[in-house]
């Protein structure tokens, strides 16, 4: 039997082994996907044990995100790019592996959703700079994304992203995230505002073009005011639970061999436990 988890602390909020065991059920995989939490003093004794744990690989929340990077014997260019890890495996040599498949989550979610996000190429804002605003950066650009306003409550965070990403990242300020939306193709939402338990996001959509399209990766609530407000003026919104589900692809597919797929089923059943919270 293969076996793999999702480590962080805490742990219990993770929708992670809903959407494992899923799959493990749909494709009749001998498989089990288990919850670990695991204090920060006690990450790298974990997965220096991974294997006499009996596990094939991990998924990896809060907040050992960036601590997974450094103690991983061998990092892709995805994970160092976005600097933290979020799948482990152990490769044939047995050697610690790290990827992050947030940027593969958000692009194929954001390209399911709406396919010509970058039409006309008119620039994107991007609210947020943590480790979920730097994946959906890297990813926009690499789709070919010409221009990326960057607006953070930390304008220096904002400031260090765009430093690393080059020219097509400005940094605006936070306070003028409202005004600077006049003629963006795509807003989206990286931080975790908006989510339930946090602060709401304040906005001011009036100035976004209303063939625009609004990106939330904030899955719960699902429908978040944000995507509300966009909605309700017309404008096609995407909500964070598509890239939730499809990040979670490229290691169950490391870990069980099987390319699962994202379905109808497989949102309703996820989203169903969400509303259900
Ligand atoms: P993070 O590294 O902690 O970054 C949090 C971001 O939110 C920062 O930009 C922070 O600004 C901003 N923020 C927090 N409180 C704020 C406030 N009161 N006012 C203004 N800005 C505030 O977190 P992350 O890993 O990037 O994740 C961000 C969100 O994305 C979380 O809600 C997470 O659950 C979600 N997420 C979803 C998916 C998905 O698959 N849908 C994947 C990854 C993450 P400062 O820099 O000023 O602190």
């Amino acid at each position: 039997m293969q076996r793999a988890c999702v480590i962080g602390w805490p742990v219990e909020h993770s929708r992670s082994p809903l959407i494992h065991r899923y799959w493990l059920k749909q494709y009749g995989i001998d498989g089990a996907y288990e919850k670990e939490a695991v204090r920060p003093e006690d990450l790298a004794r974990f997965l220096g044990a991974l294997e006499a744990r009996g596990y094939v690989g991990a998924n990896v929340t809060l907040p050992h995100k960036e601590a997974a990077l450094q103690l991983a014997a061998v990092v892709d260019e995805a994970a160092r790019t976005i600097g933290a890890a979020n799948t482990l495996w152990l490769n044939q040599a047995g050697r610690l592996s790290a990827s992050n498949s947030d940027t593969y989550g958000f692009i194929t979610n954001l390209d399911a959703q709406a396919s010509d996000w970058n039409k006309g190429r008119r620039p994107a804002m991007v609210l947020g700079a943590g480790g979920a605003a730097r994946a959906i950066l890297q990813g926009l650009l690499t789709e070919g994304a010409a221009r990326i306003l960057l607006a953070n409550r930390t304008r220096g965070r904002a400031e260090a992203l765009a430093q690393a990403f080059g020219p097509a990242v400005s940094v605006i300020d936070w306070k003028d995230r409202n005004r600077a939306l006049a003629g963006c193709g795509l807003l989206v939402n990286a931080t975790s505002l908006g989510m339930t338990g946090k602060d709401p996001l304040e906005i001011n959509l009036k100035a976004l073009p209303g063939d625009a399209v609004v990106a939330d990766i904030v899955y719960s609530p699902l429908e978040t005011k944000l995507l509300e407000g966009a909605r309700a003026r017309g404008n096609r919104v995407v909500d964070g639970l598509g890239m939730l589900l499809h990040q979670a692809v490229p290691g169950f597919e490391r870990w069980f061999g099987v390319r699962p797929e994202v379905t109808p089923e497989l949102r309703a059943h996820v989203a169903a436990a969400l509303g259900a919270n």
